[in-house]
């Protein structure tokens, strides 16, 4: 028996198929999502790599920004939940998650069955989401996954003042016309992210343990700075962009299992 997780997200759309023992058989990350053919591209991806069809899968559970733009789906559970229970199920202690997405910053208290008590989001600004950290990458030239290695080249961070990613993206300019090395440009730009995401983590107050999950977990240079920032250990996964899918997936197993 399979089940599918499907997390339209702001900036990629990510799918997930579980067998009946909770163990991935497949999973796909597409940088494309509401409005393109992103979702069917994952989901494609998924059938090709297990060898499955739709028929195959028990339910479908769609998740994230663009959940409601997919109506092929036996149930829509928001991100919030799916993001929860597929952290707790990584890391079943597991009491804060700091999710970083595209678009938006989430930070949520989990409890120890991994239900959602608590959430603070940003959505209103760029700065501190993966969408300030991809047009600093486009200034560089850099490819996204590049900015953790650049990152660990440098001692120090050259902090960013500007809050606004625009105004930002005219100081990194200047910065660059000064001579200053890329590797401290970009440490200090996964700080701004870190400093911005952990001081909306301790307004939700942070009980450990803390993980982040998101696209944005992949980077190191960010992770590293949110320990910095925080004072505690940061628990991630390889799985980090897939929370979501993970987690839709397991919310369709459970309804079957009920
Ligand atoms: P959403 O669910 O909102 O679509 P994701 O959780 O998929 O967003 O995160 C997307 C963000 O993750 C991108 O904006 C980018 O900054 C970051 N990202 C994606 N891939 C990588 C990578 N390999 N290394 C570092 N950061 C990454």
């Amino acid at each position: 028996m399979y089940t599918l997780g499907i997390d339209i997200g702001s900036t990629t759309s990510k799918a997930v198929i579980l067998n009946e023992n909770k163990e991935i058989v497949a999973q796909s990350i597409v940088v494309a999502t509401v409005g393109t053919n992103g979702v069917s591209k994952a989901i494609e991806n998924v059938m090709t790599e297990s060898g499955l069809t739709m028929d195959d899968m028990a339910c479908s559970t769609a998740t994230g920004y663009g959940r409601q733009t997919y109506d092929g789906a036996t149930y829509q559970v928001s991100e919030l939940s799916c993001h929860a229970i597929g952290v707790h199920h990584v890391f079943p202690d597991a009491r804060t998650v700091i999710d970083i997405g595209g678009q938006d910053a989430k930070v949520l208290s989990i409890n120890d069955s991994g239900k959602m008590s608590n959430f603070i989001m940003n959505d209103k600004c760029a700065a501190g989401t993966g969408r300030f950290l991809d047009v600093m990458a486009n200034i560089l030239q850099l490819d996204i996954s590049e900015l953790e290695v650049e990152a660990a080249k440098a001692e120090d961070a050259v902090s960013i003042s500007s809050t606004c990613t625009v105004f930002a993206e005219s100081e990194v300019i200047s910065q660059l016309a000064n001579g200053i090395p890329i590797p401290e440009l970009v440490k200090g730009i996964c700080e701004s992210v870190a400093i911005r995401v952990a001081s909306q983590a301790r307004r939700g107050g942070i009980r450990e343990e803390v993980v982040m999950s998101g696209g944005v977990a992949r980077n190191a240079g960010v992770r590293n700075a949110m320990e910095k920032e925080l004072g505690v250990t940061i628990r991630y996964s390889e799985l980090s962009q897939l929370m979501g899918a993970l987690g839709a997936a397991l919310y369709g197993l459970n309804k079957i299992n009920a």
